[in-house]
């Protein structure tokens, strides 16, 4: 997303992405209202909606025998009052199709960062491995965008604090029939939490489990994990045997943690590499592409003007690290004092008083569908277009030197 605002404004951009592919394991698939807001923004919005995806306008939770509806998009202040569901690859394919309609968009598949570049103390750029040997990439700025196991920000020695989770996720897919039940947040019984995202062939499932629990789940046998999802979600007896084999179910290691500090000279990292995000919201995805905005938004003209100072990447981590902390503070509420609790649990689950009033009152299901659905503090894309700047200005090249690959 980064690279393609960046191209979008004129600059010339070099992503490297160490897959041939972006089809992979399941990354989750939530595009949030706000996502989709900046989407409106970049006047994309028609064309984006026209891929396969769903639509979620309300969420609830099934805690114990009670349903409860707990969050209600349908009055948020933006463009697209739902939540949609799109694999991440159809996602990232759409973007990189957008950025290729840029001369300044250079993306190398297959190019896996494995050095940084250091002149002096600076960082001038990444050494990447490739199909055809070893490849240097030198730029003005270098971005570590490269997820929660970020190789960038462990090569730049940044200190990670991590807030600790007491969680772990196993992800799996059950075949999905009509007469299902619609898509809640999360069910709740004693000592089990499943999350089913409806997928329409089939529910993208998210089974909570304590922390480092998934070997002693693996001993106890298939038949006993597939019984224990039956125990959560009735409707799904008959199709659990679907599940026979555990290279089906993923494990996510959840892990909470930001860097103190997010750039040095020559060098930022923003999403994952800044701050690996428990699954708890599904706002992971939401909040990269918010970092990825204000990134493009407080450095372009810097870029452009060919000059990055440690005060312009100091901007970023300023602006970006509130949503970030208040976000993530919000998470391990929420780990530790339901998840937590509910996974410790031998008695009827039975939602709290507070969130009981979520029956009674509509109105304040619009408080969460505003904490998930926008967030803290939502960012505006403020980036021009080059290609409408050219077009209406005679066609001058207002691009910066492209980044040197040897
Ligand atoms: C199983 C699972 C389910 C999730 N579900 C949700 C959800 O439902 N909703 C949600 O919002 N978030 C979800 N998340 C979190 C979400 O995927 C991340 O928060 C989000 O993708 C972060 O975006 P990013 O661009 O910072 O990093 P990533 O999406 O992780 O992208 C990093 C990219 O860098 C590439 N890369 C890594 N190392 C190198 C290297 N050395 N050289 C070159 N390229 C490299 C990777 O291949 C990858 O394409 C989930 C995560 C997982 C693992």
């Amino acid at each position: 997303m980064l690279g393609y605002l960046l191209a979008r404004a004129g600059v010339d951009v070099v992503v490297l992405e160490k897959h041939a592919d972006f089809l992979r394991d399941f990354r989750g698939d939530t595009i949030h209202p706000s996502t989709l807001e900046v989407v409106y923004e970049l006047g994309l919005l028609d064309e984006f909606l026209k891929r396969p995806h769903q639509e979620v306008r309300e969420v609830g939770g099934q805690i114990g025998d009670e349903f409860i509806p707990l969050a209600d998009l349908t009055h948020l202040p933006t463009h697209c009052k739902f939540m949609g569901f799109m694999p991440q690859w159809d996602f990232l394919n759409f973007f990189t199709e957008q950025g290729k309609k840029y001369p300044g968009f250079h993306l190398l598949m297959e190019a896996e960062v494995t050095e940084l570049i250091m002149e002096g103390n600076n960082v001038a750029g990444v050494k990447a491995i490739t199909p055809s040997g070893e490849i240097e990439v030198r730029a003005l700025l270098t971005v570590g965008c490269d997820g929660r196991r970020s190789i960038v920000r462990e090569l730049a020695g940044f200190q990670i604090q991590s807030l600790g989770a007491p969680i772990d996720v196993l992800w799996f897919r059950v075949s999905r029939q009509a007469t299902d039940p619609g898509q809640v947040l999360g069910r709740f019984v004693p000592g089990k939490i499943l999350v089913m995202l409806n997928r329409d062939e089939y529910w993208q499932c998210a089974f909570v489990i304590r922390k480092g629990a998934f070997e002693q789940i693996k001993q106890r046998g298939i038949e006993r994990f597939r019984n224990d999802i039956v125990s959560v979600a009735p409707f799904l007896q008959g199709r659990a045997q679907e599940i026979n084999d555990w290279e089906q179910i993923k494990l996510l290691t959840v892990l909470v943690d930001h860097l103190r500090k997010w750039y040095r000279a020559g060098l930022l990292c923003i999403g994952d590499a800044a701050h690996a995000m428990s699954p708890v919201g599904g706002v992971g995805i939401n909040l990269a592409i918010q970092d990825a905005v204000a990134t493009a938004n407080l450095l372009a003209q810097p870029l452009s003007e060919n000059f990055v100072s440690l005060s312009h990447l100091q901007r970023v981590q300023r602006r970006r690290e509130f949503p970030t902390k208040a976000t993530q503070w919000a998470q391990v509420q929420v780990q530790e004092r339901i998840l937590s609790a509910v996974l410790g649990s031998q008695q009827q689950v039975r939602p709290p008083w507070f969130v009981r009033q979520f029956k009674k009152f509509p109105v304040l299901r619009r408080i969460p569908a505003r904490l998930i659905g926008i967030g803290v503090r939502p960012e505006h894309v403020r980036t021009p277009d080059v290609n409408s700047a050219l077009t209406s200005e005679s066609g001058g090249d207002s691009r910066v030197k492209a980044p040197t690959t040897t």
